[in-house]
This record gives C-alpha cells, sequence and structure tokens, in this order.
C-alpha cells in the first residue's frame, strides 16, 4: 500500500505566508508529511483524491478543551460561568469514574476530527486519580488525532477545588509525579502526536505557594503552561499578570485563556513575555467572561488561538468560533463608532475581516498549542494535517471567495476529508473510525453521571430515569 496521497486541484487557503491562496493547486503527501505543492504535481502510485471545485485548508487547531466533559453535552445550556462552576465543577467533575473519562475523551476527539479540527488541545482538570490521566491520554492516542495533553488538576474530595475552601485561593496542587510519570512514560517525544502542557489555575485562584510550585514543574517538564485569566466579572480574576510578574513567572510560550478583562499594562506583559491568548467567543458571549478581544491582541502581534471550551454549554466546532468571533468583534467596532458619531454618518473603520479569522482558527491556534513548526499551515516539509471542505455543498457553492466561503458558508456537514500526519480520518463526509461503541460508552457515560447529580430541568434522561 502506497504512503503517498494526491490531493489534486483544489483551492488551496495554505495560510503560508510564502504559498498564499492558490485557485487551483495539487499536494502531494509522502508519510506523515506535505511534500510538495504545485501545479500539475504527478506521483504515479498515489492514492488520488480529487479535490477540484473544493477548498482545502489546513486543520482547525482548537486551543482549550475541557473533552471530559462531552459525556455531560448540554447539561448546562443556559449557565452563567459562576453557575458553571458549582454545578459541574463542584458536583459532576468528583463523581467521574476513569471509564467517563475514557468514553468522553474518545467521542470528543472524533468529535475533532469529524468537524475538521486536526490537533486538540486536551485542558484536562480530572486528574483524579492515575487511572483518569491513563484514559484520557490513552483515548486521544486512539483517535489518531494531533493534541496538546494539557495535565491539570485533581477534582477528587474537593469541594471548591479552584478557590480553595476558604475562598483565599485553593491549597491543592497539581500531582507533581503523576505529571512527572506521564511526562517521562507516555509523553516524552516533543515531536510526537501527542504532546505535553501543564494545565494550571494560576495567582488568584490558589495559593501563591501553589502557583509557584505549578509554574516550576511546568519548567521542570519543559512544557508550556495553559491558564485561564481576566475572566468574569469577580474581584478575584484581576490582577492576575500582574501577580505573575511580581512572581517573576511569565514564561514565554504560556498561553492565557479568555483573557476578557486584561488591563493595557497586562496586555503589554502578554506580549513582551511571549505570551499568547485562547479565545472561546461562543462561550464568553453566553456565560459571562466577557468580549473576546481577538482584535486587541492580534493588533500587538499576540497569537490568537480559538477554542470551544465546554460542551456542557455551547457548540464544539471551530465554525461556531469562527462566526461568534466575527459578529462579536465587529459588533463592538459599531457601537463604539454609533456611540461616538451620534449622527451615525461615519462608517465604522478598522473591522476584522474573514482572513484574519480563518488565520486564528489555523496558523495562530498551532502558535498557541506549541506546534506551527509542524502544523497550522499547508507548507512542504510540515505534517500533513488537512481538511477538504466540500465547495459545491449547497450552503457553500456559488464559491466567490473562498475564505469567506469557509469563515461564513460552511459548517461541520461540509468537512469532506480529513487528514492528520498523513492518515485519512474522514473521507466523503464519513467518518472512518467506527462509532457504534464509542458511542454506547459515551452514553452509558452519561448515563452514570447524571444520576450522580440532582436533575436539572429539560433532562430527558434525567426524566426517563
Ligand atoms: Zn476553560
Amino acid at each position: 500500500m502506497t504512503d503517498r496521497i494526491l490531493i489534486r486541484g483544489g483551492i488551496v487557503l495554505t495560510q503560508d505566508e510564502q504559498l498564499g491562496e492558490l485557485p487551483n493547486a495539487d499536494i502531494l503527501i509522502e508519510g506523515d508529511k506535505i511534500a510538495a505543492i504545485g501545479k500539475g504535481l504527478s506521483a504515479a502510485d498515489a492514492q488520488v483524491i480529487d479535490a477540484s471545485g473544493n477548498i482545502v485548508i489546513p486543520g482547525f487547531i482548537d486551543t482549550h478543551r475541557h473533552t471530559w466533559e462531552t459525556s455531560i453535552r448540554t447539561s448546562a445550556p443556559d449557565y452563567t460561568l459562576g453557575a458553571y462552576f458549582g454545578a459541574i465543577l463542584d458536583k459532576f467533575a468528583p463523581a467521574y469514574r476513569p471509564d467517563d473519562v475514557l468514553a468522553a475523551n474518545r467521542w470528543g476527539a472524533l468529535e475533532c476530527v469529524n468537524a475538521g479540527i486536526t490537533t486538540l488541545v486536551d485542558w484536562s482538570h480530572i486528574m483524579n486519580t492515575p487511572d483518569h490521566a491513563d484514559a484520557a491520554v490513552e483515548r486521544l492516542r486512539d483517535t489518531a488525532i494531533r493534541s496538546v495533553f494539557a495535565f491539570g488538576v485533581a477534582t477528587s474530595s474537593m469541594q471548591a477545588w479552584w478557590f480553595g475552601r476558604d475562598c483565599g485561593g485553593s491549597f491543592e496542587r497539581i500531582d507533581g509525579e503523576l505529571a512527572r510519570r506521564i511526562r517521562s512514560q507516555d509523553l516524552s517525544d516533543d515531536q510526537g502526536l501527542i504532546t505535553m502542557a501543564l494545565a494550571t489555575r494560576g495567582t488568584n485562584f490558589c495559593k501563591p505557594e501553589v502557583v509557584r510550585y505549578e509554574w516550576e514543574l511546568a519548567k521542570e517538564l519543559g512544557i508550556n503552561v495553559t491558564v485561564h485569566v481576566a475572566m468574569d466579572r469577580f474581584g478575584y480574576t484581576k490582577g492576575q499578570l500582574t501577580a505573575l510578574r511580581d512572581m517573576d513567572l511569565l514564561y514565554p510560550n504560556t498561553t492565557y485563556i479568555h483573557s476578557s478583562h486584561l488591563t493595557d499594562e497586562e496586555w503589554g506583559l502578554v506580549r513582551d513575555s511571549g505570551g499568547n491568548v485562547s479565545l472561546a467567543p461562543q462561550i464568553e458571549l453566553q456565560m459571562g467572561h466577557g468580549w473576546a478581544p481577538a482584535q486587541k491582541a492580534d493588533k500587538l502581534g499576540i497569537p490568537v488561538g480559538l477554542s470551544s471550551d465546554v460542551a456542557t454549554t455551547a457548540p464544539s466546532d471551530q465554525f461556531t468560533q469562527m462566526h461568534a468571533i466575527f459578529a462579536s468583534e465587529r459588533g463592538r467596532r459599531h457601537e463604539a463608532t454609533w456611540n461616538e458619531d451620534l449622527d451615525g454618518n461615519v462608517p465604522t473603520s478598522d473591522l476584522i475581516n474573514v482572513r484574519q479569522v480563518l488565520r486564528w482558527a489555523t496558523l495562530d491556534g498551532a502558535k498557541v498549542a506549541g506546534i506551527a513548526d509542524r502544523t497550522g499551515s499547508i507548507t512542504p516539509g510540515k505534517k500533513a494535517d488537512l481538511v477538504i471542505i466540500d465547495g459545491g455543498a449547497v450552503n457553500v457553492a456559488p464559491v466567490i471567495d473562498p475564505v469567506a466561503a469557509v469563515v461564513l458558508a460552511a459548517d461541520i456537514s461540509n468537512v469532506d476529508t480529513v487528514i492528520v500526519d498523513g492518515k485519512i480520518l474522514k473521507r466523503n463526509g464519513k467518518l472512518l473510525a467506527d462509532l457504534v461503541a464509542p458511542r454506547k460508552a459515551v452514553e452509558a457515560s452519561r448515563d452514570y453521571l447524571v444520576g450522580q447529580v440532582e436533575p436539572q430541568e429539560g433532562w430527558l434522561v434525567a426524566a426517563r430515569a
């Protein structure tokens, strides 16, 4: 069997600055890598995929998702962030068994591939036992998606596990011994399909000694930090960046999730320390984190990744995130212009555009995940992580501006083909993996978990039980 694939005649949106957008190009994949891009490429022994009329993009990067929550999808549709903490993190999370993490990570990773997400940053704060950690990694590996396993805190036997029992910051530390074991035994290869990060809670959520321990653990393990900051209107979410600066913990390549209420001084700290941001606009708008400040970050040259965060409360695909950020960032500018010019005769300037949005969902996302050296653009030498969007679909054709076709017209149903690391995982709109057993497992996990908490109005499964 050949390990060469030739994608013939697609509209190729490379996201590579040198190569740009190619209206009719071939892509040759050899093994796990993109070997060549150009017109009229030939490879006699290659498997040929005809992409004429279709749009080829680098795979989407989801820069922050709590994949373990896939088992409890749609359990919290109307929640604010405050309600979410109390219901999902304090009640559901301690009830999770390793089997629930197995089922959720498998189903969540399959969901990603189906939606054209080729890299998933799994923000896994469900490390209740070593078996939970092993389950999370095992199921990411099974699915053959590229992923960053962001190792987080345990939830077992804790009540207020972000804030600590005295609400003055948690004394609970990430399990350093377990993190070291996962790093050395399972995820030691920084070029592997699964790499590792440390999912920390940070200042204002933890005692200073816990913060220092976790940041220094990340440094010891040689992995990046990813941390939620400046979300919601609670006083305790303010000043996290300045606190990190005061502790000399502003590490390069740290991902600051949400970042809705960073001050100008703190934005300067993110930029100057080589940090990046992960924005989950659908969640941020719905749940009250604040606006998704993509334009602010982009103007400062800070990489912007998009993310889905929690399946409990919003759709978990990048089309949703692209729509949400495009509408909200433009909406904010329009409103500012209206407020400055009450006659309403001045057109709004300085609006974000669809090309920025596609870059955030792909190349910038890879920078945020710390793996832009190997994915995020269709560049010879990079890994073959590609998605083909059906340009002839009833909601996509006729194509005039192909970037707009992807960002504004397309949805999950148009994801025709998904290739990760040179392997075809979805073809002709169908996942090549078995879905029957994983679906049974995630539904059984749902049934168990909803039985562990008080039923909520609207829960069909609770009524059935
Ligand atoms: Zn989150």
